[in-house]
């Protein structure tokens, strides 16, 4: 089979993260590492509690605070251990001894959130996808949050299924989303929620770090059995510096957020989401051969998920997508099929390509 793309072409990388950074990031990262500024030590080797590298955190907290309209009673925090740490780490911060917190299960990744609270305290279902097969989001009416609950936890988009949150109720208990694969692709009312967490290797640069917005009311001194390191108070009191934070990733996230800003900000990436994955679902409803599953209403615009009618050609489309320039395009490890995600540096033209390639696939095997 030849491949439709010559040597030089373009290649685009659909991993859903750690996610393709755009060149010019890429570049100011090489830059960064290389270069000594006038001082003599390149940044990545200066303390981290030097002026050189707290500017670089406040420049960082302050360009999100912009770009996100965050209110001035909540703190941003810069912690470890990905998201995965904050479903355990979540209900140990945020509640009371005894008090319980409701979940919204809708796939994969709330799923997994809602299992690690149960861990750590008592956690309840609050809805849950399960009815259609989790192909579309629970509607706020039928959610059943009791009025004591801490808080409620949503996924706000099911990275592995291709399932998003199209809008945010207010409810009467904190609001707590797991963001981490669309934050910075849409304006949100941050106001609405009690605290927003994402790790950064989609959206937002390269893995090793978890950006925290959580309202100031909301923290506490931490409780036994919280290590100081992983409290969220702790934390805000030492501006995130408690000890060595990733220094490398929140280069590349301030430098994502300069990027980001410089075109536009959140309202045109939500935007430029809503074209790329408008002409990728077009694409899919208008063939034979593809077909996505996900309520239209609440399809994703960052992870397209999408099977092919016929199983036998999911290999061949994957490996020839491959030899074609375009990248990582298997689905979701537990849900399997064909996942394309399309975050904030994937550029329009990557798409046309993976349509284009997608259209002449099934003409092949008509
Ligand atoms: N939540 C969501 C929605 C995700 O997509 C992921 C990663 N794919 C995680 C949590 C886990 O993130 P991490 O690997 O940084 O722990």
């Amino acid at each position: 089979m030849a491949c439709i793309c010559s040597e030089r072409a373009e290649r685009y990388n659909f991993a859903a993260g750690p996610a393709m950074l755009p060149t010019e990031v890429r570049l100011q990262l090489a830059d960064w590492l290389t270069q000594a500024p006038a001082c003599g030590v390149p940044l990545l080797e200066q303390p981290f509690t030097g002026a050189g590298f707290r500017q670089l955190m406040d420049e960082t907290e302050g360009l999100l605070r912009t770009l996100l309209a965050i209110p001035p009673d909540y703190e941003v925090l810069f912690a470890q251990g990905g998201a995965s740490a904050q479903f355990g780490l979540l209900p140990l911060n945020l509640l009371a001894a005894g008090q319980s917190a409701a979940y919204l299960v809708t796939g994969h990744w709330s799923r997994k959130a809602f299992i690690e609270a149960c861990r750590h305290a008592p956690a309840r279902l609050a809805a849950s996808g399960e009815a259609t097969g989790y192909t579309a989001m629970p509607p706020s009416r039928d959610w059943q949050v009791p009025a004591d609950a801490g808080y409620c936890h949503v996924t706000s988009n099911e990275t592995g299924s291709g399932l998003q949150m199209q809008a945010f109720p207010e409810l009467a208990v904190p609001l707590v989303a797991d963001m981490t694969s669309d934050l910075l692709t849409r304006p949100i009312p941050v106001e609405r929620f009690g605290m927003i967490y994402a790790s950064t290797q989609k959206n937002l640069g390269v893995p090793g770090l978890c950006l925290l917005i959580v309202r100031r009311d909301l923290l506490h001194a931490p409780r036994a059995g919280l290590p100081s390191a992983f409290s969220y108070q702790v934390l805000a009191e030492q501006h995130s510096r408690f000890n060595t934070p990733p220094t490398l990733a929140l280069y590349c996230t301030n430098r994502m957020l300069h990027w980001i800003a410089g075109r536009g900000g959140v309202t045109a990436m939500a935007q430029r989401c809503r074209e790329r994955s408008r002409q990728l679902y077009d694409c899919i409803d208008a063939s034979g051969l593809y077909r996505c599953a996900i309520r239209h209403e609440d399809r994703s615009t960052v992870n397209v998920c999408f099977e092919l009618t016929d199983d036998s050609l999911l290999a061949p489309f994957l490996q020839q997508a491959e030899r074609s320039g375009l990248h990582n395009l298997q689905g979701h490890s537990a849900l399997g099929g064909v996942r394309a995600s399309l975050y904030n540096a994937m550029p329009v033209e990557g798409v046309a390509r993976l349509v284009s390639f997608m259209r002449a696939f099934e003409k092949r095997n008509a």
